[in-house]
Protein backbone atom coordinates (compact mmCIF):
# COMPACT_ATOMS: atom_id res chain seq x y z
CA UNK A 1 0.00 0.00 0.00
CA UNK A 2 3.09 2.51 0.53
CA UNK A 3 3.81 4.69 -2.08
CA UNK A 4 0.37 4.43 -3.91
CA UNK A 5 -0.09 8.18 -3.18
CA UNK A 6 2.54 10.59 -3.75
CA UNK A 7 1.49 13.31 -1.45
CA UNK A 8 4.45 15.77 -1.88
CA UNK A 9 2.98 16.41 -5.34
CA UNK A 10 -0.72 17.13 -4.33
CA UNK A 11 -1.33 19.85 -7.10
CA UNK A 12 0.85 23.47 -6.61
CA UNK A 13 -1.59 24.98 -8.65
CA UNK A 14 -4.83 23.52 -6.21
CA UNK A 15 -5.42 26.98 -4.40
CA UNK A 16 -7.40 24.90 -1.87
CA UNK A 17 -10.39 22.51 -1.58
CA UNK A 18 -13.92 23.11 -1.14
CA UNK A 19 -15.95 21.54 1.77
CA UNK A 20 -18.81 21.12 -0.68
CA UNK A 21 -19.05 21.99 -4.45
CA UNK A 22 -22.37 21.97 -5.05
CA UNK A 23 -21.25 24.06 -8.89
CA UNK A 24 -19.85 21.05 -10.36
CA UNK A 25 -23.06 18.83 -10.02
CA UNK A 26 -25.26 21.74 -11.39
CA UNK A 27 -22.80 22.74 -14.30
CA UNK A 28 -23.35 18.88 -15.48
CA UNK A 29 -27.16 19.09 -15.12
CA UNK A 30 -27.85 22.81 -16.33
CA UNK A 31 -29.92 21.68 -19.23
CA UNK A 32 -31.71 19.08 -18.25
CA UNK A 33 -33.01 20.82 -14.88
CA UNK A 34 -33.68 23.80 -16.91
CA UNK A 35 -35.75 21.82 -19.00
CA UNK A 36 -37.51 20.33 -16.05
CA UNK A 37 -38.13 23.82 -14.24
CA UNK A 38 -39.59 25.43 -18.02
CA UNK A 39 -42.25 22.08 -17.60
CA UNK A 40 -43.07 22.43 -14.49
CA UNK A 41 -43.96 26.89 -15.75
CA UNK A 42 -46.09 25.54 -18.50
CA UNK A 43 -48.06 23.01 -16.40
CA UNK A 44 -49.24 25.75 -14.04
CA UNK A 45 -48.98 23.32 -11.01
CA UNK A 46 -46.42 24.49 -8.71
CA UNK A 47 -47.49 22.79 -5.62
CA UNK A 48 -47.71 18.69 -5.29
CA UNK A 49 -48.82 17.83 -8.28
CA UNK A 50 -47.53 15.41 -11.14
CA UNK A 51 -44.05 16.10 -10.38
CA UNK A 52 -44.51 15.17 -6.72
CA UNK A 53 -46.27 12.20 -7.64
CA UNK A 54 -44.06 10.61 -9.44
CA UNK A 55 -41.01 12.26 -6.71
CA UNK A 56 -42.87 9.75 -4.03
CA UNK A 57 -43.05 6.89 -6.44
CA UNK A 58 -39.59 7.25 -7.43
CA UNK A 59 -38.76 7.54 -3.72
CA UNK A 60 -40.70 4.61 -2.49
CA UNK A 61 -38.97 2.33 -5.07
CA UNK A 62 -35.55 3.76 -4.15
CA UNK A 63 -35.94 3.35 -0.42
CA UNK A 64 -37.56 0.21 -0.66
CA UNK A 65 -41.26 1.26 0.79
CA UNK A 66 -44.73 1.26 0.07
CA UNK A 67 -45.86 4.67 0.78
CA UNK A 68 -43.66 8.08 0.49
CA UNK A 69 -45.11 11.35 1.20
CA UNK A 70 -43.50 14.02 -0.03
CA UNK A 71 -43.22 17.70 2.54
CA UNK A 72 -41.55 21.00 3.03
CA UNK A 73 -38.27 19.97 5.04
CA UNK A 74 -36.53 17.24 6.53
CA UNK A 75 -37.91 18.80 9.83
CA UNK A 76 -41.43 18.71 9.03
CA UNK A 77 -40.88 15.21 7.99
CA UNK A 78 -39.67 14.49 11.38
CA UNK A 79 -42.72 16.38 13.04
CA UNK A 80 -45.27 15.37 10.36
CA UNK A 81 -43.74 11.27 11.59
CA UNK A 82 -44.40 12.29 15.47
CA UNK A 83 -47.68 13.84 14.65
CA UNK A 84 -48.88 10.78 13.07
CA UNK A 85 -47.28 8.52 16.02
CA UNK A 86 -49.78 10.81 18.21
CA UNK A 87 -46.52 11.73 20.37
CA UNK A 88 -48.00 14.23 22.48
CA UNK A 89 -47.50 16.27 25.93
CA UNK A 90 -46.36 13.59 29.14
CA UNK A 91 -44.69 11.36 26.24
CA UNK A 92 -40.90 10.77 26.03
CA UNK A 93 -39.28 9.85 22.76
CA UNK A 94 -35.48 8.73 22.76
CA UNK A 95 -32.99 10.77 20.24
CA UNK A 96 -29.41 10.71 19.81
CA UNK A 97 -27.57 13.89 21.59
CA UNK A 98 -25.51 14.02 18.61
CA UNK A 99 -27.23 14.89 16.11
CA UNK A 100 -28.48 18.07 14.17
CA UNK A 101 -31.02 20.21 16.25
CA UNK A 102 -34.54 19.51 13.99
CA UNK A 103 -34.32 15.66 15.67
CA UNK A 104 -34.89 16.63 19.21
CA UNK A 105 -36.89 20.11 18.49
CA UNK A 106 -39.58 17.98 16.51
CA UNK A 107 -40.22 16.57 20.09
CA UNK A 108 -40.50 19.23 21.89
CA UNK A 109 -42.73 21.18 19.26
CA UNK A 110 -45.44 18.77 20.01
CA UNK A 111 -45.39 18.76 24.26
CA UNK A 112 -43.09 15.42 24.32
CA UNK A 113 -39.68 15.72 25.49
CA UNK A 114 -36.76 14.26 24.42
CA UNK A 115 -34.62 11.75 26.15
CA UNK A 116 -31.23 11.87 25.22
CA UNK A 117 -28.87 8.78 24.21
CA UNK A 118 -25.14 8.30 23.97
CA UNK A 119 -23.58 7.32 21.26
CA UNK A 120 -21.51 4.36 19.93
CA UNK A 121 -18.29 5.94 19.37
CA UNK A 122 -17.36 4.03 16.05
CA UNK A 123 -20.59 4.52 14.47
CA UNK A 124 -21.51 7.82 16.17
CA UNK A 125 -24.85 6.71 16.18
CA UNK A 126 -27.43 5.68 19.09
CA UNK A 127 -26.48 2.85 21.23
CA UNK A 128 -29.12 0.54 21.93
CA UNK A 129 -27.81 -0.01 24.58
CA UNK A 130 -28.02 3.34 26.54
CA UNK A 131 -31.35 3.61 24.61
CA UNK A 132 -32.60 0.29 26.91
CA UNK A 133 -31.57 1.95 30.13
CA UNK A 134 -33.45 5.12 29.37
CA UNK A 135 -36.80 3.94 28.38
CA UNK A 136 -39.67 4.11 31.29
CA UNK A 137 -43.57 3.90 30.55
CA UNK A 138 -43.67 6.82 29.20
CA UNK A 139 -41.97 6.33 26.51
CA UNK A 140 -43.92 6.54 23.18
CA UNK A 141 -41.20 6.63 20.33
CA UNK A 142 -38.00 6.52 19.37
CA UNK A 143 -35.58 8.40 16.59
CA UNK A 144 -32.26 6.85 15.79
CA UNK A 145 -30.23 9.25 13.13
CA UNK A 146 -28.28 7.36 10.29
CA UNK A 147 -25.58 10.10 10.59
CA UNK A 148 -22.96 11.07 8.32
CA UNK A 149 -24.79 8.33 5.98
CA UNK A 150 -24.48 5.12 7.86
CA UNK A 151 -27.47 3.00 9.25
CA UNK A 152 -27.66 2.98 13.28
CA UNK A 153 -28.30 -0.26 14.85
CA UNK A 154 -31.88 -0.70 13.68
CA UNK A 155 -32.06 -4.68 14.71
CA UNK A 156 -31.13 -4.21 18.30
CA UNK A 157 -33.55 -1.25 18.37
CA UNK A 158 -36.25 -2.40 16.51
CA UNK A 159 -36.18 -5.46 19.13
CA UNK A 160 -36.67 -3.10 21.95
CA UNK A 161 -39.07 -0.94 20.12
CA UNK A 162 -41.21 -3.97 19.63
CA UNK A 163 -40.71 -5.08 23.45
CA UNK A 164 -42.17 -1.67 24.62
CA UNK A 165 -44.70 -0.93 22.07
CA UNK A 166 -42.68 2.35 20.93
CA UNK A 167 -42.92 3.48 17.23
CA UNK A 168 -39.58 4.06 15.46
CA UNK A 169 -38.86 6.86 13.54
CA UNK A 170 -35.77 6.72 11.65
CA UNK A 171 -34.11 10.02 10.64
CA UNK A 172 -32.44 9.24 7.42
CA UNK A 173 -32.06 12.82 6.27
CA UNK A 174 -28.18 12.31 5.85
CA UNK A 175 -28.83 8.69 4.51
CA UNK A 176 -30.68 8.21 1.82
CA UNK A 177 -29.49 5.19 0.09
CA UNK A 178 -27.66 3.98 3.23
CA UNK A 179 -28.53 -0.36 3.97
CA UNK A 180 -28.33 -2.25 6.72
CA UNK A 181 -28.76 -5.68 5.61
CA UNK A 182 -29.37 -5.12 2.10
CA UNK A 183 -32.30 -2.82 3.37
CA UNK A 184 -32.55 0.49 3.11
CA UNK A 185 -32.86 3.59 5.43
CA UNK A 186 -36.32 4.51 5.60
CA UNK A 187 -37.77 1.03 5.68
CA UNK A 188 -36.81 -0.27 9.07
CA UNK A 189 -38.44 1.81 11.23
CA UNK A 190 -42.26 2.16 11.24
CA UNK A 191 -41.60 5.67 9.61
CA UNK A 192 -38.56 7.21 7.80
CA UNK A 193 -37.72 11.07 7.76
CA UNK A 194 -35.51 12.70 4.68
CA UNK A 195 -34.23 16.13 3.90
CA UNK A 196 -33.51 17.08 0.57
CA UNK A 197 -31.67 20.14 1.48
CA UNK A 198 -28.84 21.25 -0.79
CA UNK A 199 -26.16 19.58 0.77
CA UNK A 200 -27.77 16.00 1.64
CA UNK A 201 -26.83 13.24 -0.49
CA UNK A 202 -29.60 13.85 -3.33
CA UNK A 203 -30.43 17.95 -2.68
CA UNK A 204 -33.17 20.21 -4.10
CA UNK A 205 -32.76 24.12 -4.66
CA UNK A 206 -34.65 24.52 -1.73
CA UNK A 207 -36.00 23.01 1.11
CA UNK A 208 -37.35 19.82 0.85
CA UNK A 209 -38.53 16.72 2.88
CA UNK A 210 -40.58 13.39 2.35
CA UNK A 211 -41.79 10.55 5.09
CA UNK A 212 -42.03 7.02 4.47
CA UNK A 213 -43.69 4.07 5.43
CA UNK A 214 -44.84 0.07 4.78
CA UNK A 215 -47.85 1.11 6.54
CA UNK A 216 -50.65 1.70 5.20
CA UNK A 217 -52.53 2.98 8.31
CA UNK A 218 -49.49 6.00 8.80
CA UNK A 219 -49.23 6.75 4.73
CA UNK A 220 -52.72 8.05 5.37
CA UNK A 221 -52.54 9.97 8.01
CA UNK A 222 -49.57 11.96 7.03
CA UNK A 223 -51.48 12.37 3.80
CA UNK A 224 -54.03 13.93 6.12
CA UNK A 225 -51.66 15.61 8.60
CA UNK A 226 -49.72 17.23 5.44
CA UNK A 227 -52.46 19.32 4.24
CA UNK A 228 -53.73 20.85 7.50
CA UNK A 229 -56.03 17.50 7.83
CA UNK A 230 -58.32 18.26 5.07
CA UNK A 231 -60.06 16.22 3.35
CA UNK A 232 -62.41 16.74 1.43
CA UNK A 233 -61.55 19.89 0.43
CA UNK A 234 -62.72 22.21 3.73
CA UNK A 235 -63.46 19.67 5.91
CA UNK A 236 -61.04 19.10 8.34
CA UNK A 237 -60.79 15.71 10.50
CA UNK A 238 -57.47 16.50 12.43
CA UNK A 239 -55.33 19.49 12.76
CA UNK A 240 -52.43 19.15 10.71
CA UNK A 241 -50.11 21.57 9.25
CA UNK A 242 -48.81 23.09 6.06
CA UNK A 243 -46.10 21.31 4.70
CA UNK A 244 -45.75 20.83 1.04
CA UNK A 245 -43.22 20.47 -1.30
CA UNK A 246 -42.93 22.34 -4.33
CA UNK A 247 -43.46 21.18 -7.94
CA UNK A 248 -39.75 22.90 -8.70
CA UNK A 249 -38.13 20.81 -6.40
CA UNK A 250 -40.06 17.78 -7.31
CA UNK A 251 -38.87 18.14 -10.63
CA UNK A 252 -34.88 18.94 -9.87
CA UNK A 253 -35.02 15.93 -7.55
CA UNK A 254 -36.75 13.76 -10.24
CA UNK A 255 -33.77 14.64 -12.17
CA UNK A 256 -30.75 14.02 -9.99
CA UNK A 257 -32.28 10.54 -8.69
CA UNK A 258 -31.03 9.44 -11.46
CA UNK A 259 -27.68 10.03 -10.80
CA UNK A 260 -27.80 9.02 -7.00
CA UNK A 261 -26.46 5.65 -7.40
CA UNK A 262 -23.45 7.09 -9.09
CA UNK A 263 -22.36 9.97 -7.11
CA UNK A 264 -23.13 7.26 -4.14
CA UNK A 265 -20.23 4.94 -5.63
CA UNK A 266 -18.37 8.02 -6.00
CA UNK A 267 -18.67 9.01 -2.33
CA UNK A 268 -17.81 5.53 -1.37
CA UNK A 269 -14.65 5.20 -3.48
CA UNK A 270 -13.16 8.75 -1.92
CA UNK A 271 -14.11 7.57 1.20
CA UNK A 272 -12.06 4.28 0.45
CA UNK A 273 -9.33 6.74 -1.22
CA UNK A 274 -9.19 8.71 2.16
CA UNK A 275 -8.70 5.82 4.16
CA UNK A 276 -5.76 4.45 2.11
CA UNK A 277 -4.45 7.71 1.81
CA UNK A 278 -4.19 8.57 5.58
CA UNK A 279 -2.30 5.18 5.73
CA UNK A 280 -0.03 5.57 3.52
CA UNK A 281 0.45 8.83 4.90
CA UNK A 282 1.02 6.94 8.28
CA UNK A 283 -1.76 8.60 10.37
CA UNK A 284 -3.57 5.50 11.47
CA UNK A 285 -2.45 5.92 15.14
CA UNK A 286 -2.60 10.00 14.98
CA UNK A 287 -6.10 10.49 14.01
CA UNK A 288 -9.31 8.25 13.98
CA UNK A 289 -9.79 7.35 10.78
CA UNK A 290 -13.91 6.03 9.95
CA UNK A 291 -14.49 2.35 9.63
CA UNK A 292 -17.62 1.54 8.44
CA UNK A 293 -19.75 -1.17 10.53
CA UNK A 294 -20.26 -4.47 8.90
CA UNK A 295 -23.24 -5.79 6.82
CA UNK A 296 -23.99 -2.03 5.98
CA UNK A 297 -23.49 0.27 2.67
CA UNK A 298 -22.08 3.73 3.82
CA UNK A 299 -23.51 6.41 1.96
CA UNK A 300 -20.71 9.31 3.40
CA UNK A 301 -23.01 12.20 3.81
CA UNK A 302 -19.56 12.92 5.61
CA UNK A 303 -16.48 11.47 5.81
CA UNK A 304 -15.35 12.37 9.82
CA UNK A 305 -12.23 11.56 11.21
CA UNK A 306 -11.48 12.09 15.30
CA UNK A 307 -8.71 14.38 16.35
CA UNK A 308 -7.29 13.65 19.54
CA UNK A 309 -5.58 15.69 22.54
CA UNK A 310 -7.40 18.68 21.93
CA UNK A 311 -5.60 19.49 18.79
CA UNK A 312 -8.66 19.38 16.73
CA UNK A 313 -9.19 23.04 16.64
CA UNK A 314 -5.78 23.54 15.82
CA UNK A 315 -6.02 21.36 12.76
CA UNK A 316 -9.39 22.59 11.42
CA UNK A 317 -8.10 26.59 11.74
CA UNK A 318 -5.16 25.22 10.12
CA UNK A 319 -6.86 24.11 7.10
CA UNK A 320 -9.00 27.00 6.99
CA UNK A 321 -5.39 28.64 6.66
CA UNK A 322 -4.65 27.02 3.09
CA UNK A 323 -8.39 27.23 2.27
CA UNK A 324 -8.96 23.89 3.06
CA UNK A 325 -12.74 23.43 3.96
CA UNK A 326 -13.39 21.21 6.97
CA UNK A 327 -16.66 21.28 9.41
CA UNK A 328 -17.30 20.35 12.64
CA UNK A 329 -20.54 18.53 13.09
CA UNK A 330 -21.35 18.67 16.12
CA UNK A 331 -19.86 21.09 18.09
CA UNK A 332 -21.90 19.93 21.01
CA UNK A 333 -24.01 17.75 22.18
CA UNK A 334 -27.63 18.83 21.78
CA UNK A 335 -28.17 18.05 26.09
CA UNK A 336 -25.58 20.78 26.31
CA UNK A 337 -27.56 23.32 24.49
CA UNK A 338 -28.82 26.51 26.29
CA UNK A 339 -32.74 25.65 25.27
CA UNK A 340 -32.37 22.09 26.67
CA UNK A 341 -30.53 23.08 30.04
CA UNK A 342 -34.29 22.20 31.66
CA UNK A 343 -33.63 18.60 31.42
CA UNK A 344 -30.75 18.86 33.17
CA UNK A 345 -28.63 16.75 31.53
CA UNK A 346 -24.20 17.51 32.78
CA UNK A 347 -22.33 17.79 29.67
CA UNK A 348 -20.14 14.95 30.68
CA UNK A 349 -23.30 12.64 31.64
CA UNK A 350 -23.40 11.54 28.29
CA UNK A 351 -19.59 10.69 27.75
CA UNK A 352 -19.56 9.07 24.14
CA UNK A 353 -21.29 12.21 23.04
CA UNK A 354 -18.79 14.56 24.86
CA UNK A 355 -15.89 13.28 23.41
CA UNK A 356 -17.16 13.01 20.00
CA UNK A 357 -18.03 16.37 20.06
CA UNK A 358 -14.59 17.61 20.76
CA UNK A 359 -12.84 15.30 18.43
CA UNK A 360 -14.70 15.44 15.48
CA UNK A 361 -13.86 16.88 12.11
CA UNK A 362 -15.25 16.47 8.79
CA UNK A 363 -13.31 16.80 5.40
CA UNK A 364 -14.53 16.88 1.68
CA UNK A 365 -16.35 14.42 0.34
CA UNK A 366 -18.55 15.29 -1.94
CA UNK A 367 -18.33 13.06 -5.24
CA UNK A 368 -17.19 15.31 -7.52
CA UNK A 369 -14.08 16.10 -5.31
CA UNK A 370 -10.88 14.81 -7.33
CA UNK A 371 -7.79 12.88 -6.44
CA UNK A 372 -5.34 15.32 -6.53
CA UNK A 373 -7.90 17.52 -3.91
CA UNK A 374 -8.02 14.66 -1.84
CA UNK A 375 -3.85 14.28 -1.82
CA UNK A 376 -3.50 18.43 -1.08
CA UNK A 377 -5.97 17.58 2.19
CA UNK A 378 -4.10 14.63 3.16
CA UNK A 379 -0.91 16.47 2.75
CA UNK A 380 -1.98 18.93 5.00
CA UNK A 381 -3.29 17.20 7.76
CA UNK A 382 0.30 15.06 7.37
CA UNK A 383 2.10 18.40 7.83
CA UNK A 384 0.30 19.98 10.60
CA UNK A 385 0.94 16.39 12.62
CA UNK A 386 4.73 16.89 11.74
CA UNK A 387 4.89 20.20 12.73
CA UNK A 388 3.03 19.68 16.18
CA UNK A 389 5.47 16.56 16.94
CA UNK A 390 8.65 19.12 16.07
CA UNK A 391 6.82 21.27 18.80
CA UNK A 392 6.75 18.76 21.15
CA UNK A 393 10.71 17.98 20.79
CA UNK A 394 11.50 21.88 21.18
CA UNK A 395 9.08 23.23 23.69
CA UNK A 396 11.26 26.74 23.77
CA UNK A 397 9.59 28.35 21.10
CA UNK A 398 6.74 30.94 21.10
CA UNK A 399 6.68 31.42 17.31
CA UNK A 400 3.50 29.91 15.90
CA UNK A 401 4.85 26.62 14.62
CA UNK A 402 3.41 26.47 10.94
CA UNK A 403 4.90 29.98 10.37
CA UNK A 404 8.48 29.07 11.53
CA UNK A 405 8.46 25.76 9.10
CA UNK A 406 7.20 27.87 6.65
CA UNK A 407 9.96 30.18 6.42
CA UNK A 408 12.12 27.71 6.63
C1 LIG B 1 -30.59 18.01 7.67
C2 LIG B 1 -31.10 17.23 8.81
C3 LIG B 1 -32.41 17.39 9.31
C4 LIG B 1 -33.33 18.48 8.88
O1 LIG B 1 -33.59 18.59 7.56
P1 LIG B 1 -34.06 20.01 6.95
O2 LIG B 1 -34.51 19.64 5.59
O3 LIG B 1 -32.88 20.91 6.97
O4 LIG B 1 -35.17 20.52 7.78
C5 LIG B 1 -32.81 16.54 10.33
N1 LIG B 1 -32.00 15.63 10.85
C6 LIG B 1 -30.73 15.46 10.42
C7 LIG B 1 -29.88 14.41 11.04
C8 LIG B 1 -30.23 16.28 9.40
O5 LIG B 1 -28.97 16.12 8.99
Amino acid sequence: MKGNFNLASAEPELQGVALLDLKRQYDVLKDEIAESLKKVCDSGAFVLGPEVKTFENNIANYSQVEYAIACASGSDALLLALMAAEVGPGDEVLVPSFTFFATASAVTRLGAKPVFIDIEPQSFNMSATDAAQRITARTKAMVPVHLFGQMAEMVELNRLAQQHGITVIEDAAQSIGAELEGRRAGSWGDMGAFSFYPTKNLGGAGDGGLVTTRDGEFAQRLKLLHVHGMEPRYYHRVIGINSRLDSFQAAILNVKIKYLEGWTMMRVQNARRYNEMFLDAGLENTIGIPQPLPNRRHVWNQYTIRVLDGQRDDLRKNLAERKIGAEIYYPFGLHEQECFQYLGYNAESLPETYRASREVLSLPIFPELTENEQRLVVHNIKSFFEINAARHVFPATTVTPIRKRDAA
